[in-house]
């Protein structure tokens, strides 16, 4: 495999760009080597700058849940430009998205659309915040909502102490009133709960955290947060930007059948182009500015030409729910078969898979929560990384990613897969 035009390109880059990257985990650096520059993607597959054709398992980290460069999105964003790019002022499509999203994902019945994830979140907390009049809220170690200030909180002492920021530019003010908790131990809610009385505004949480790698609720976790959060008057708030359309078409609040107050989207919503968004019960929202007194805005906020996209792309999923099926029979056969090679080589694994999302650790302890995630042998996930990239395979560079799979995955590319993890994995044994 060639790649001296990425590598040249990567050089270049780092001369104009921090890191040669506009977000961090596409620099390779969790396995190593020089990342590849995109030309293009179709379907199942992206094209680097080299012409070397992959097989890609990450689908722009989830919104290309029905492949890339999909003709119906590509046609619906075409249209759309002919009536010009932006006007930051309302339009009829904003309406049909909302009201479909609502349709959709029943909890929310009031919803603001803004330009990313890490919006979604930020302008989530800030509303629980006004809306509750308290200022601390709990997050769970390992989980990611985006890169704003308050999340930036790495793993604190004890599960009472305050937490301490994770990145240079995070002051203690703002760390103090992040709480830390394990994922799926409820107890350790209970406990920060107790020793907070009254001053936790919200619980925000991945329902199923995709970015410590895969990880699953135990049963009755997500139900036990929201008895919690019930008793005690905190807004619970699903982050699910990463599962929402994914999991089901009502996330994975429809599939678990937990009902969380709040909800922030992304990923999906934007049909590939930048959207994100946060919703939830009227009550709450009617709290956001201009109905209410907290306030949130956007330039661009509700795009039409990413309107276009979204709308798109939800009316397709909501029209076909057989996708979900389709998806899940992908999940299942491409496990399956990257589960035996592992087997029969007598590898030490664990797969966290649900539906189209999955990840492989090199463990053979379970994985839970955060510290068991951290269990996994990183540096054999690297030369694996490596292995199956020589082989035409694109896996996400971090061993703490999940994987997203897309209904442009046909049954021989399956079984290419599969083939390749099983040459990859006698590689590196
Ligand atoms: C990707 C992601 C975000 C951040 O979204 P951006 O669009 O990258 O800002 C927030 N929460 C979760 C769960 C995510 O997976």
């Amino acid at each position: 495999m060639h790649i001296t035009r990425s590598k040249s390109l990567f050089e270049k880059a780092k001369n104009f760009i921090p890191g040669g990257v506009n977000s961090p985990v596409r620099a390779f650096r969790a396995v190593g080597g020089d990342p590849i520059f995109i030309k293009k993607a179709d379907g199942a597959f992206i094209y680097d700058e080299d012409d070397n054709e992959f097989i890609e398992l990450i689908n722009s980290w989830g919104p290309m849940i029905l492949g890339h460069n999909h003709p119906m999105i590509k046609e619906a964003v075409i249209k759309a430009m002919e009536n010009g790019t932006s006007f930051g002022a309302p339009t009829a499509r904003e309406i049909e998205i909302a009201e479909l999203i609502t349709n959709m994902v029943p909890s929310v019945e009031k919803i603001r659309m803004v330009n990313s994830g890490t919006e979604a979140t930020m302008s989530a907390i800030r509303v629980a915040r006004g809306f509750t009049g308290k200022d601390k809220f709990i997050k769970m170690e390992g989980h990611y909502h985006g890169h704003g200030d308050s999340f930036l909180i790495s793993a604190g002492s004890g599960a009472i102490t305050m937490g301490a920021p994770d990145s240079p530019g995070v002051t203690k003010g703002t760390a103090k009133d992040t709480l830390l908790a394990p994922y799926n131990d409820l107890q350790a809610i209970e406990n920060l709960v107790a020793a907070n009385k009254n001053e936790i505004a919200a619980i925000i949480l991945e329902p199923v955290p995709g970015n410590m790698g895969l990880v699953l609720p135990k049963e009755r976790y997500l139900e036990g947060l929201r008895k919690i959060c019930d008793r005690e008057g905190i807004v619970l708030i699903f982050d699910e930007v990463m599962t929402g359309f994914r999991l089901a078409k009502g996330g994975a609040q429809e599939l678990f059948g937990v009902t969380p107050d709040m909800t922030t989207l992304g990923k999906i919503i934007g049909g590939g182009l930048p959207v994100g968004a946060y919703g939830g019960k009227k009550e709450i929202m009617e709290h956001v500015s201009p109905a209410g007194p907290v306030y949130q805005a956007g330039t661009l906020s509700g795009n039409p030409i990413a309107m276009a996209a979204g709308l798109t792309m939800l009316q397709y999923l909501n029209s076909h729910p057989e996708t979900y099926l389709e998806l899940n029979q992908i999940g299942s056969k491409l496990i399956t078969g990257i589960s035996n090679s592992l087997s029969k080589l007598g590898l030490k694994y664990t797969i966290n898979h649900i539906g189209s999302m999955y990840s492989l650790f090199f463990t053979d302890k379970e994985v839970f929560d955060f510290t068991s995630a951290k269990n996994s042998d990183t540096s054999l996930f690297g030369k694996y990384f490596q292995a199956m990239l020589k082989r035409g395979i694109y896996l996400a560079p971090s061993q703490f990613e999940s994987l997203f799979l897309s209904i442009a995955l046909t049954d021989d590319l399956i079984a290419k897969i599969i083939q390749a993890n099983e040459e990859s994995l006698k590689e590196i044994l």
